[in-house]
């Protein structure tokens, strides 16, 4: 319980990475804030799952309410962790949790501002790439290849169509696995994006058009590392 209280507590920390950098601000020393009221969260605001629950799930000044994303991720943060540190994954451990951590930042940047932030994209692939190279990881040149041709071919006829950003995300995680596993990666990822999008069309009854994609790609990703 207190690891994956810890995995929280990192989670909570992350989510104010994956928001304020995109949008050019100081994650470090400015304290957290109310997005509706901008009124400063107190210390007691900002204890991981417990102030959410204790609160109601709204801002204790505008009575607004606190999106049940800030929630979910910490929650879904502290069980992987929880995973990572507890279960028995060898010398790679360190690895497992730099990627995720990567995916989970890119996710969130993905659903709060619909991109792949290069900020956090580039330090944390060098990091993961320089890391595999340690752990003797295997890297597979035939994977690596078809991705630069993937990748030329959507930076000059299909950018209109694929995001260019997870391309990019693709090009730093896919060559560590074979081209079998990666086409199940995207076969994970593009069967639970459908079911997500089928499932909302049913509740919003319109369509919808588009759905972040770096969610499903970790979704992808999670299930290559841990089955
Ligand atoms: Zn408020």
């Amino acid at each position: 319980m207190f690891i994956f209280y810890i995995g929280c507590c990192f989670a909570s920390f992350l989510m104010v990475i994956a928001q304020r950098v995109p949008a050019g601000e100081d994650f470090l020393y400015s304290r957290s804030r109310c997005h509706h009221c901008q009124q400063k969260l107190a210390f007691y605001e900002l204890l991981p799952l417990i102030s959410a629950v204790l609160l109601r799930f709204r801002c204790r000044t505008c009575r607004q309410k606190i999106p049940l994303i800030y929630f979910g991720a910490e929650f879904i943060y502290g069980c992987l962790f929880f995973l990572i540190t507890t279960q028995q994954v060898g010398p790679t451990k360190i690895a497992y949790l730099i990627w995720l951590t990567m995916a989970f930042l890119l996710s969130l940047t993905d659903l709060f501002y619909w991109t792949v932030e290069p900020k956090i994209l580039y330090p944390f692939g060098f990091l993961l790439w320089m890391i595999l190279f340690l752990c003797a990881w295997q890297l597979y040149f035939s994977t690596l290849i078809f991705l630069l041709l993937i990748s030329l071919i959507v930076y000059f006829f299909l950018q209109d169509y694929f995001g260019f950003g997870d391309v990019l995300l693709l090009l730093f995680w896919g060559p560590w696995f074979s081209l079998h596993q990666l086409f199940i990666l995207l076969f994970v990822a593009s069967l639970s994006g459908l079911i997500l999008s089928a499932i909302l069309t049913l509740i919003r009854k319109k369509t919808i058009h588009h759905l972040p994609f770096v969610p499903f790609l970790s979704l992808g990703l999670f299930y290559l590392l841990f089955f």
